[in-house]
């Protein structure tokens, strides 16, 4: 599965960390979410309070956890790093708002996967920076109520459509981040090869773009992946075209930057099913993956480019996914 082969070794993660981007300014790409945020973080500084709180939106990769860093680095207040899934239960929230101290940014990523019961102690939290404890059971249980530390929740999700709304409703934006284009992948692609240290004339740098699929976790991957590429083959400290597109090939990451999920979940949609339509969880067994995972993580991208329609009646297949795939469309379509 993608999680397994995404999980990173903690070298890699080190890495990551160190590609990050720190305020604003550096961040690349998203003026539109780069606005708000500023004007957001702007507003708190001049009244000295907390900043509202923050929900980032968008596929995996795009820079939800880095936008959160930033909010915490330019507000000048520390950070807490916690997600959905670590939040079985109402009790590991509550331990978690009242060990924050005052201004703290609390990143939950992830945040649809909270435990319900988690989610509506949360509402009161946000709003009135308070909880209730419950304790005891039945007749004799009562609640107690606690006080918070103001805090900024910054919340990450790939799917804001399974947020319920009166979470939504309490933050006080929700800013969704878009694919990069290629000229904003090379620029975060330029930028990390100077923090590693490897040079790449213009052609290898656009073609590295070119096959990022628009995301910059991804595009800081296939750096690494080339610069090892070159390392191996005789230079440590600069790569070329050819060096990029033997590393990529030796990876399986295609011509337009389609990975072999994207390829399996293309293929199985035309071949397979004809073109569909076809229900997602029907697609996700056939490439043994998760539903979720398809829809949040594979989908955007080839619906995006084109290559994939969602309709009531399931997915279908759009032409140029045919004409990348070289198969003939059922109805003679031209290719
Ligand atoms: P998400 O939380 O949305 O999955 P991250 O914030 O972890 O994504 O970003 C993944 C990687 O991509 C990080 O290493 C980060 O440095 C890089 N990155 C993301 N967005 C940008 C950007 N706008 N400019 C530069 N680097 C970025």
């Amino acid at each position: 599965p993608r999680d397994a082969a995404e999980a990173l070794d903690e070298t890699e993660l080190a890495i990551e960390g160190a590609l990050r981007p720190s305020s604003l300014s550096e961040f690349v790409g998203q003026p539109k979410v780069r606005g708000q945020l500023q004007l957001l973080l702007q507003a708190a500084r001049i009244q000295e309070r907390s900043a509202d709180h923050i929900l980032l939106a968008g596929p995996p990769g795009l820079g939800k956890t880095t936008l959160a860093m930033i909010v915490a680095h330019e507000s000048e207040r520390p950070l807490r790093l916690s997600s959905g899934p670590a939040i079985q239960h109402a009790g590991d929230l509550a331990a978690l708002l009242s060990s924050l101290t005052p201004g703290e940014v609390l990143f939950i990523d992830e945040i649809h996967r909270m435990a319900r019961s988690a989610e509506e102690m949360l509402y009161l939290a946000m709003e009135d920076f308070r909880i209730d404890i419950m304790v005891g059971k039945g007749a004799g249980a009562t609640s107690i109520p606690l006080e918070l530390a103001p805090f900024t929740l910054v919340g990450a999700t790939t799917r804001s459509g399974l947020l319920p709304n009166p979470l939504r409703d309490r933050f006080g934006f929700t800013g969704h981040l878009e694919y990069y284009g290629e000229d904003e992948l090379e620029q975060v692609i330029a930028r990390s090869a100077a923090v590693l240290g490897v040079r790449l004339p213009a052609d290898a740098l656009s073609e590295i773009a070119r096959r990022s699929r628009g995301t910059p976790r991804i595009a800081n991957r296939l750096l690494r992946r080339v610069r090892d590429y070159a390392l191996v083959h005789g230079d440590a400290d600069s790569a070329s075209l050819s060096d990029v597109q033997a590393a990529l090939e030796l990876y399986d990451v295609d011509a337009i930057g389609l990975d072999r999920l994207d390829r399996a979940v293309l293929d199985a949609l035309v071949r397979r099913f004809g073109g569909g339509p076809v229900g997602l969880s029907t697609l996700a067994v056939a490439v043994g993956e998760e539903a979720e995972t398809v829809e949040s993580v594979v989908e955007p991208y080839l619906v995006r480019i084109g290559f994939l329609g969602r309709t009531p009646r399931g997915r279908i297949a759009m032409p140029e996914a045919y004409a990348h795939l070289g198969v003939t469309r059922p109805d003679g379509g031209a290719l």
